[in-house]
């Protein structure tokens, strides 16, 4: 079962090995702006599992709030921010679920950086929510907790 997905305009396409069916879903202040949007919801797929055609643009966000670069992946042509790449997870791309072909079974995983998430969103999913990065909190910082266990 793979899964298939493009940018607006088509320049940019890929292929998924298989199906994901979680959501990381990213409400933190670069997302918003790269998408022009609330949140970016993300599937987290392994690299050796991920073929794309086109020649996507990198634009390397490195002014966040964790200090980690965001190798952030989108069509040169129509802007679509395609995936995401970390370095504490150089296996894994992140696709943006709203290019994927089908999103029927998508259901969210978790919920990161609810801190700077837009007021109107009220997230009822009942997936963990994380104040700031989900799982990846830096040491020391109390504060970060999940809100639901
Ligand atoms: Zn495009
Ligand atoms: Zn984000």
């Amino acid at each position: 079962m793979s899964a298939t997905g493009k940018c607006l305009c088509g320049k940019v396409t890929y292929r998924l090995a298989s199906k994901p069916l979680m959501l990381d879903v990213c409400h933190c202040k670069n997302c918003q702006r790269q998408a022009g949007a609330s949140f970016i919801p993300f599937v987290a797929v392994p690299l050796t599992e991920v073929e794309v055609e086109g020649t996507p643009k990198v634009f390397m966000d490195d002014d966040t709030v964790s200090g980690n670069t965001v190798a952030r992946h989108f069509c040169g042509d129509c802007g679509s921010p395609i995936y995401v790449g970390v370095a504490r997870a150089p296996k894994t791309a992140y696709f943006t679920s709203g290019t994927l072909d089908h999103t029927d079974h998508l259901v969210p995983k978790c919920h990161g950086w609810t801190s700077t998430k837009h007021e109107w969103v009220t997230i009822s999913d009942g997936a963990p929510e994380y104040h700031q990065d989900p799982g990846l909190q830096p040491e020391g910082v109390r504060e970060i907790q999940a809100v639901a266990e």
